[in-house]
């Protein structure tokens, strides 16, 4: 607690994928070779056809202000993208492009989100949702699910913890942490229980919208009758390894894109002018082109699923989509392995980390206490040795 610092901030919790990052990065520094399997940040190159659009638009002397919502052409190009993708018709008024996803949600969230205001949660959910809530003083509602379910809440566990402060439900498929994809028919399932809660809202995270292995993306916006309520959050940063170009999207009712573009007026003016001439190409790419990266995640994620699969006590998942594997690890809750006491899942990450050197997250920030989140993009070799180190300390 520092008495300078508000309440919001002495009160806010840092993010525990960045945090075990930053973490992982000071051990680096100090000579210890840490594995990091924490951060979800694809280890490709971006692809050359987007860099030569970022080089040709410093050379084109783009360097001013962008208008605060992004191009128009960026967002005429978001627009194609959504109705080519995704089924949707969002017009360029409907669009705001922010830093990032996560200034997306942020914005989202400190539009509609007043104090007291109940955001239904499907654990395990993405560590910021909750913060951002608690930012505005919003409540989380924390619907669990568990590996048995493969980490999916069904509708009518949903309608059970809608009460009538409940503003928003966030729905984040492929999911992060857990890579489960709720399909077309589960999605269509919340938007009918919907029907009777006209004036609840959902926030549909697509982020990890092309790291998907088999199962057909649906986006909850094309359910017509979810589409005036449902906002839907995307952006270049997993698809196209472009993490810190920090270019997120959403398409949403013109009202809210408006509230949106007013808020990030007062805060960041908008996004880079470089990263945004650079997605224009992205989103215009066949997605063709970025197959071989979902190529390389499908083998990566076989390969991690055999390896920990030969180390008792990891109960494995076998995600559909994003590149992450969130093992229910509770079997080793209350064991003493060579001095260190394991009492719940952040013990086990630190424990991994202190003994091991393997960076992974908890599963308590997620919402999802048995688990540990563990990311595979990284390279086979690191996936290799990482996995081999945590199988020797056992
Ligand atoms: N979303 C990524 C993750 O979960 C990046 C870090 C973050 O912003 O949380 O690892």
């Amino acid at each position: 607690m520092n008495k300078f610092l508000t309440d919001k901030v002495n009160n806010l919790t840092p993010s525990a994928t960045l945090a075990m990052a930053a973490k992982a990065r000071e051990l680096k520094s100090k000579g210890v070779d840490v594995i990091g399997l924490s951060l979800g940040e694809p280890d490709f190159n971006i692809p050359e056809f987007i860099k030569e659009e970022a080089v040709k638009a410093i050379n084109d002397n783009y360097n001013s202000y962008t208008p605060v919502d992004g191009y128009v052409d960026l967002k005429k190009a978001i627009s194609r993208k959504f109705s080519r993708d995704n089924n949707l018709n969002y017009s360029a008024s409907q669009i705001v492009v922010s830093t990032g996803a996560k200034q997306s949600i942020a914005n989202v969230i400190e539009s509609m989100i007043s104090p007291g205001d109940e955001v239904i949660l499907l654990a395990p959910f993405w560590v910021s949702y909750s913060a951002m809530i608690e930012i505005c003083g919003g409540i989380p509602i924390i619907v669990e699910s568990d590996i048995t379910s493969n980490f999916k809440v069904p509708a009518s566990k949903i309608k059970d913890n809608i009460t009538f402060k409940t503003k928003m439900i966030i729905v984040n498929s492929p999911n992060n942490p857990s890579g489960s994809i709720y399909n077309e028919y589960e999605l269509r399932e919340i938007g009918k229980m919907l029907m009777d809660y006209p004036e609840i809202f959902v926030l549909s995270d697509e982020i990890y919208e092309h790291i998907n292995y088999g199962v057909k993306h649906f986006s909850f916006a094309s359910i017509p009758k979810m589409y005036n309520r449902t906002i839907t959050v995307n952006g270049v940063a997993k698809a196209f390894a472009m993490t810190g170009w920090r270019i997120g999207y959403l398409g949403a009712p013109e009202w809210l894109a408006k509230a949106c573009t007013k808020l990030q007026g007062q805060s960041t003016s908008g996004a880079n002018c470089i990263a945004q001439r650079a997605t224009i190409a992205a989103l215009d790419a066949n997605v063709n082109q970025i197959k071989y990266m979902i190529d390389e995640f499908s083998e990566r994620k076989e390969l991690i699923i055999n390896l920990l699969s030969e180390i008792k006590g990891f109960e494995i998942n076998n995600p559909d989509g994003a590149f992450y594997i969130f093992p229910d690890v509770s079997y080793f809750f209350g064991k003493i392995i060579d001095g260190f006491e394991i009492k719940n899942s952040t013990d086990f990450s630190l424990f991994l980390l202190e003994k091991a050197h393997v960076a992974t997250v908890t599963g308590e920030a997620f919402g999802s206490p048995n688990n540990i989140r563990i990311s595979y993009a990284a390279s086979r070799e690191n996936i290799k040795k990482a996995i081999e180190r945590i199988k020797s300390i056992f």
